[in-house]
């Protein structure tokens, strides 16, 4: 019989990536919600005009990287290409803004793009990702990616680069689009298929081109910080200053364009050279136009989101394993009742337990005990537990001790 595999670009995650996985999503949370952030979470398909207005019908993602599909009542739906548009239609929906002057979101979950799989790129992959709504200064924008930052910092990934930049306001982009159309126009036919397009559609993701005869032919055009506004080039001085506040170094790159549309002012990438040519693990900014694009409404809002398959390559082996406090090991079948109990109420109690089911003999409970990893052994034979009592057998620094069995909790805490 032909076994049935996973589909191209989707990966299991189990055992030690599991744990890691859990790992990663959970000091995610712990640590954003120290800044006020709390877990949203919405559908994984949306109508797909959500992400036609929402990302943009100029973007690699809506032009071709979309799971879209008619259900079967006719309406026209995508999975998730990424967690934005859907935070931003779920607050308007709920008229969250009426509430709260300010909302923190954190949200972690699987995305869907049909990109070429690779490492580190996947057609399903997860994100963890964080969205604010409501606030305008650049302090909030200098406050998200220094947390986003000191996360990646903090749970053990180094080297890592904060590359930011000013894209402007939508006027901004208009005006600093004409004199990039310029300098583009003379080279158009050098440049690859997608960045005649890009011309067409969005030329200011021609500088995002991965394509390296693309980037050679591009290095001198004009750049967007050069067209900002008083204001803007004050915001943009504002969120380096409380950059450095925070202790985050940063690099400016003027090229830095993001590859979604609904990004203004502020966008940043935090990337690293570990992971060639996927490089970028997080990625985020201002996107003060979506909420008018999505609803009408004039709110400003900040994110980010990031690569958890990414991080987790980064990690490598460095992330905390399980812990196993005890191994139960019951020799002979008039202990099985007894140690059952006693691993239950160890369980109840919070501690980690293991127990076998079949295994009676001392010297399989090792081998066992030894495999799972545990830090401690409770030995229980037939006489000891007439007496009230087992032996406790400290697995790392290989001692043991008789103790009462009401004394056992006590000594593992
Ligand atoms: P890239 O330039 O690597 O394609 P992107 O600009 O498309 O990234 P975003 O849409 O900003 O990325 O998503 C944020 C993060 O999600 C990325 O920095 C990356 O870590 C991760 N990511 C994006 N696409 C994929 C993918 N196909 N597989 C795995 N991770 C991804
Ligand atoms: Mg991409």
């Amino acid at each position: 019989m032909k076994l049935i595999k996973a589909v191209r670009g989707t990966k299991d995650i189990f055992g030690d990536d599991g744990i890691k996985y859990d790992y990663v999503t959970r000091a995610a949370q712990e640590f954003f919600s120290n800044y006020g952030y709390t877990m949203i979470k919405t559908p994984i398909f949306e109508e797909t005009d959500l992400f036609k207005r929402g990302v943009g019908e100029g973007t690699d993602i809506v032009e071709k990287e979309m799971y879209t599909f008619k259900d079967r009542g006719e309406r026209s739906i995508t999975l998730r290409p990424e967690g934005t548009a859907a935070v931003v239609r779920c607050y308007l929906e709920n008229k969250i803004y009426a509430k709260e002057e300010t909302s923190r979101f954190f949200y972690a979950g699987s995305m869907f793009r049909y990109e070429r799989p690779q490492a580190g790129r996947q057609r399903e992959f997860n994100q963890i990702g964080v969205e604010v709504l409501g606030e305008s200064s650049p302090i909030l924008d200098a406050e998200v990616i220094a947390m986003g930052f000191s996360f990646l910092d903090k749970i053990g990934i180094t080297d890592l680069e904060v590359t930011i930049n000013s894209v402007g306001e939508k006027e901004t982009r208009v005006r600093y689009r004409e004199s990039l159309l310029s300098f583009l126009e003379p080279i158009k036919e050098e440049l690859c298929e997608d960045c005649k397009m890009r011309m067409e559609k969005n030329p200011l993701r021609v500088l995002d081109c991965k394509v390296e005869k693309c980037k050679t032919l591009t290095a001198d055009a004009p750049i967007i910080t050069d067209s900002l506004s008083q204001e803007e080039k004050e915001h943009y001085e504002t969120v380096k200053k409380y950059l450095t506040i925070f202790q985050v170094k940063y690099k400016e790159d003027p090229r830095l364009v993001r590859g979604l549309d609904y990004y203004s002012s502020t966008v940043y990438e935090i990337v690293t050279n570990k992971l060639g040519s996927q490089g970028t693990v997080l990625g985020g900014g201002r996107y003060d136009n979506l909420l008018k694009q999505l609803g009408d409404k004039e709110i400003p809002a900040f994110g980010f989101a990031a690569g958890v398959e990414r991080i987790m390559m980064l990690l490598g082996d460095e992330f905390p394993k399980r812990d196993l406090d005890i191994y139960v090991a019951w020799l002979g079948d008039e202990t099985k009742e007894f140690a059952f109990k006693l691993a239950n109420d160890l369980r109840l109690d919070g501690k980690t337990v293991a127990i076998d089911y079949n295994t009676k003999a001392m010297k399989a409970h090792m081998k066992k005990a030894d495999k799972v990893g545990a830090k401690n052994v409770v030995i229980i034979g037939d006489e000891e537990m007439n007496k009230g009592v087992v032996m406790l057998k400290d697995f790392i620094n290989r001692t043991q001790e008789e103790i009462k069995v009401e004394d056992l909790k006590k000594i593992l805490k």
